[in-house]
């Protein structure tokens, strides 16, 4: 199929995207690196009457480092954050989700802020930013407001951004060199979305222990959540057979798993305990 008629603008500058967003509201749509939207278009699944193309804004471009802080423009594409020396220093969570986010050819134009902004369920950077505890900066015309990630996704490609916003970066803190990340994900082929993945961040001691722990599911629910009891199982410990078991066990009452095209509920669960086990391992070696 093709897409419906759209006029198209090219926006200078973020002042432009303001005026436009205000004027035209929802019958608008942002257009970042199209890897999305415009499958979603010529799928008829959306007719927006505006595409406001944001990709010459340099201000929504870069990976920037300050102090602790790191700031990822919307801008800044998949591939960019996949070859970051910075990144991998300081956000190696985001390294190692980064070659998991479809192929080669979609990470080179796909954005940071597109993927968060569309919210899919199955996408690797919203679990990520959830465990991160990042911030979003959320601009219009009215004004900037920050809302972290953990409220920013809402449900169903839903989030917190209003019609007459935009996402212009993130902020994330650098994880220390006591820290340790893991991203595993299983998909029917490699670039397919996930049918089950998981992000988990935690402190380690010297001794092994894991404190802080933070582990965030994709594929399993309509947006990325923390497992909280999962978490809590495990918080203090040392990862063995017993603590694999007890934060498995646990994922019972984090997640309630819905059946898509490529698994059951029931295979759902079965998988991100599995993942989890993978996971956790990989944050004590
Ligand atoms: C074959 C294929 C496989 C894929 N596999 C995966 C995968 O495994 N994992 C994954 O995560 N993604 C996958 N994707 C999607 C890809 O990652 C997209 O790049 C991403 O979802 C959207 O980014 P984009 O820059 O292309 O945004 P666009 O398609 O341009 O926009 C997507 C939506 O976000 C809005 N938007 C864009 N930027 C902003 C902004 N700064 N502020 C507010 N709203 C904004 C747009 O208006 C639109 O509604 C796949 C895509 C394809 C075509």
């Amino acid at each position: 199929m093709k897409a419906p008629p759209f006029a198209y603008v090219r926006a200078r500058s973020l002042g432009e995207v303001f005026d436009l967003l205000e004027h035209h509201g929802e019958s608008a749509r942002l257009l970042a690196g199209g890897q999305s939207l415009l499958a979603s278009l010529n799928m008829r699944l959306a007719a927006p009457e505006l595409l406001i193309d944001i990709t010459h804004i340099a201000e929504l471009s870069g990976i920037e480092v300050r102090g602790r802080k790191i700031r990822i423009g919307a801008l800044a594409t998949h591939a960019e954050i996949q070859r970051s020396a910075e990144i991998a220093r300081h956000l190696p969570l985001l390294s190692q989700a980064a070659p998991h986010i479809a192929h080669v050819a979609i990470r080179n134009v796909g954005t940071f802020g597109g993927s968060l902004a569309h919210a899919d369920p199955a996408a690797e950077w919203p679990a990520c930013c959830v465990v991160l505890d990042a911030q979003f900066v959320l601009r219009s015309r009215a004004g900037t407001r920050r809302v972290a990630a953990r409220e920013f996704f809402q449900g169903l490609y839903a989030t917190a951004l209003r019609p007459n916003e935009i996402l212009a970066q993130v902020e994330v803190a650098a994880t220390g060199t006591n820290w340790r990340s893991a991203f595993v994900e299983l998909s029917r082929r490699r670039g397919d979305y996930a049918t089950v993945g998981v992000a988990a961040l935690a402190r380690k001691s010297a001794r092994g222990v894991l404190s802080d722990l933070r582990v965030a599911f994709l594929g399993v629910g309509p947006a990325p959540a923390l497992a909280r009891a999962s978490m809590a199982a495990l918080e203090g410990k040392r990862v063995s057979a017993d603590t694999i078991a007890a934060a498995g066990e646990a994922l019972g009452q984090d997640l309630e798993p819905s059946a898509d095209l490529h698994a059951a509920a029931s295979t759902k669960l079965h998988l991100a305990r599995v993942i989890t086990g993978r996971a956790l391992t990989a944050l004590a070696a």
